[in-house]
């Protein structure tokens, strides 16, 4: 039987049966699979690099949306940088937003994971408060003229396509686009085996937000641990929201989740400390 075997680092790596293949090529950008494996059900990769499976793909979704969108407790207008898979749109739509923009390099991933991972987007992408727009997330933000309440960085690893929107420009071309109370999140990696990552993406988001950190989320076909997940304001108020209030929010749209809860996302925020040793500060 065909394995997948992930190319990410070069002294460790995982690796998936692929008991069903549905989709491998090359697309304009990148190397593109989609395959079945009877522990992780449907998994998409990119340039040999695990983006999402459907076994463990709401906890990703789920930290990478409610969190920011709950915190923030009134978010109307949501950008969505990346995210081709349609999870973190399918997330973003069951709240109470007027409008959702998404900026997809590929069309092809959202194609495909239209046609093969159709769990993920669960009809999201046919959502009338979607503006879909194929382009790269620089390009987008540096002309872009509206404003959004929280933006959702779903981007790969800084490798290829993805590399640009790890860039202390991309971070300032973001922030034109967010509104005075808004909030940023970004993908950052598995800091236990990307520990550069963490550090660069501090550095850059600090040069531009006041509050510029991390929370962390165990997604585990992200090989090494846990996940950090960069987060950007300049409102401080944001990370300290109560579970209560949060319990609040959350009870006024009515959802239930699989991962996330108001306890989590307190907790999500709490660093080890070899992580706040990597950022040098003191949270
Ligand atoms: N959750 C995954 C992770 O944590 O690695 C990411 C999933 S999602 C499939 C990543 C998406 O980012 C892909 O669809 C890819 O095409 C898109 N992407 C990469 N570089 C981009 C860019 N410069 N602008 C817009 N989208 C980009």
């Amino acid at each position: 039987m065909k394995q997948f075997e992930e190319t990410l680092y070069d002294a460790v790596n995982q690796q998936f049966r692929i008991d069903k293949l549905y989709f491998e090529n090359k697309t304009e950008h990148q190397h593109l699979m989609i395959f079945h494996n009877a522990q992780l059900g449907r998994v998409m990769t990119l340039d040999g690099v695990v983006q999402t499976t459907e076994a463990d793909e709401f906890i990703y979704h789920e930290m990478m949306t409610h969190v920011p969108v709950l915190a923030h407790g009134n978010a109307k207008r949501v950008l969505i940088i990346g995210g081709g898979d349609g999870g973190i749109l399918r997330e973003a739509c069951r709240h109470n937003i007027d409008h959702v923009t998404q900026v997809e390099i590929d069309e092809a991933v959202v194609d495909m994971a239209k046609e093969y991972l159709p769990n993920h987007s669960a009809g999201a992408f046919d959502d009338p408060r979607l503006n879909l727009v194929i382009d790269d997330g620089m390009a987008f933000v540096k002309s872009c003229q509206e404003s959004f309440d929280v933006i959702i960085v779903d981007s790969t690893d800084p490798i290829g396509p993805g590399e640009v929107l790890f860039t202390e420009d991309f971070y300032a071309q973001a922030k034109r686009c967010l509104a005075p109370e808004g909030v940023m999140v970004t993908q950052n990696g598995v800091p236990f085996f990307q520990p550069d990552e963490l550090k660069n993406t501090h550095e850059r988001l600090r040069q531009h937000f006041t509050d510029a950190g991390f929370y962390c989320a165990p997604i585990p076909t992200y090989y090494g641990g846990f996940m950090s997940l960069g987060w950007a304001t300049d409102n401080c108020d944001l990370r300290q929201v109560s579970v209560d209030e949060l319990q609040g929010r959350l009870g006024q749209v009515g959802m239930t989740c699989r991962y996330y809860n108001p306890e989590i996302h307190v907790a999500s925020f709490a660093l080890p400390q070899y992580m706040r040793q990597i950022i040098g500060t003191g949270r």
